[in-house]
């Protein structure tokens, strides 16, 4: 049964020695314990089953890049596209030498020049207040849940030392590729990064993607099908092309140790564990959903 798989996994988890490392670049981050697993599975049939630390919040950051995403999709359509690419890359999340060579284009929606873009884009006839209140009006409806809140000393600490995220704003603004000022914009997308969430409300957010919300359709079924493409070639920075072939579904990371992923048609899973392996992904959150994968036959590229 799944639940009984699920809770030995995470007993599992919670035994292994090479956890990652967390992500020290951001000073609330550091002080996370890397001593944390959780798993949460929302399935076609409405249930649930979550293990582990699955009611601890902890920062989606990049996780945050799919609802933006969504959003950006929605108001813009392909006029998003304009700006931003849709191809994976092979240089890390936060690569500025990518946007030279693609003269201020970001490669794709996930990498973070590219959210920074859309994030940008928006801030189109809204304030900064409007546009989070918009993304986390979204993010809420996703996962049926108003308790899901932006943490704020986490925003404010990426915005002082995010260095590497002001050079790359700088760049798109000096590529004509940024309509508001540089701190605006960031401003936003670090508040964005910033939102808090536990591994069950991240899995229930992640049901739009897998088709198991009908009663809410928050976007067209287009979009949705875009969505999961770029999660699938893009969703893992430069270890994409590695988690697609040891997983086999569309997931989107982010450094906070979250991953969600969606098996279409099936189940919305969410995992969280603050290491990271040398990508910027989850080490434990990976090796779960790979492990949910073999033993489900979930990845999409399995010959039914
Ligand atoms: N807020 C982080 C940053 O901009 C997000 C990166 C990530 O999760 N990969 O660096």
């Amino acid at each position: 049964m799944l639940s009984d798989f699920l809770t030995d996994l995470a007993a599992r988890m919670a035994a292994v020695p090479e956890r990652g490392a967390v992500a020290d670049y951001i000073p609330e981050l550091a002080r996370i314990d890397p001593n944390q697993f959780a798993v949460s599975v929302c399935l076609a049939d409405g249930t649930q089953i979550s293990h582990g630390d699955a009611d601890v919040p902890f920062s989606i950051q990049s996780v945050s890049k799919v609802f933006a995403l969504a959003l950006g999709l929605g108001r813009f359509a392909d006029n998003l596209w304009i700006r931003v690419g849709r191809e994976p890359s092979s240089n890390a999340f936060n690569s500025v030498v990518d946007l030279e060579l693609e003269m201020g284009k970001p490669r794709n929606p996930f990498v973070n020049a590219g959210a920074i873009v859309v994030t940008d884009a928006l801030l189109t006839a809204r304030s900064p207040r409007e546009a989070l209140a918009e993304m986390l009006r979204f993010v809420r409806a996703a996962a049926g849940d108003d308790h899901i809140y932006i943490d704020e000393e986490l925003a404010k600490s990426e915005n002082l030392t995010g260095h590497r995220n002001w050079s790359l704003a700088y760049f798109l603004k000096s590529s004509d590729n940024l309509t508001h000022e540089c701190d605006l914009t960031l401003g936003t997308y670090f508040h964005q990064c910033a939102i808090e969430m536990t591994c069950t409300q991240l899995a229930r957010a992640g049901r739009f993607l897998a088709g198991l919300d009908t009663k809410h359709e928050l976007i067209s079924r287009n979009n949705v099908r875009s969505i999961n493409a770029l999660m699938m070639t893009c969703g893992h920075y430069d270890g994409s092309g590695e988690f697609a072939y040891r997983v086999g579904f569309p997931g989107k990371s982010g450094v906070g140790g979250g991953i969600m992923a969606v098996v279409p048609g099936i189940a919305s899973i969410a995992v969280w564990s603050p290491g990271l392996n040398r990508y910027g992904n989850s080490q434990l959150g990976t090796i779960a959903l790979e492990e949910i994968s073999d033993a489900l036959n979930w990845s999409v590229f399995d010959v039914k």
